[in-house]
């Protein structure tokens, strides 16, 4: 199964607890070291600046460090879907879809692979956890 991470409303600028965040980043980083993707607007394009950006927002350097020898990069343009393989099973971490992503996960009948962080819910990073480990 693959794991496809936002960033900003996910990690970064959410009101769930920094520890919580990053419990959820070392589980993900222990149970899907080869199968873990950036899906945010920090890595499009051919440029990937999620590392600078999370050592911005002050996360520990030891964390960055193996985030950024195990999260692989996704290269998209204007949907975050043109990066998802569809012909695997995946999460999918965001705090927000557009209508026209949604529609792409319909169409493949992938809808449950979305998972939506609430950044405005203390527990957000906690229930993401959860549900991972009963995945
Ligand atoms: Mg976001």
């Amino acid at each position: 199964m693959n794991i496809y991470l936002d960033i900003d409303g996910v990690l970064v600028g959410s009101r769930s607890p920094r520890e919580d965040v990053i419990k959820l980043i070392r589980y993900i980083l222990e149970h899907y070291p080869n199968n873990t993707y950036w899906l945010t607007t920090h890595c499009k394009g051919g440029v990937n600046r999620c590392i600078e950006w999370l050592k911005q927002n002050d996360f520990p350097v030891d964390l960055v460090d193996e985030m950024a020898k195990a999260i692989r990069p996704t290269d998209w343009g204007v949907l975050k879907t043109d990066a998802i393989d569809m012909d695997q099973d995946f999460i999918w971490f965001d705090d927000s879809l557009f209508e026209a992503e949604k529609k792409t996960l319909e169409a493949y009948y992938v809808m449950d692979g979305f998972y939506w962080m609430d950044p405005k819910d203390p527990e957000a990073a906690k229930k993401a956890l959860e549900f991972l480990k009963s995945h």
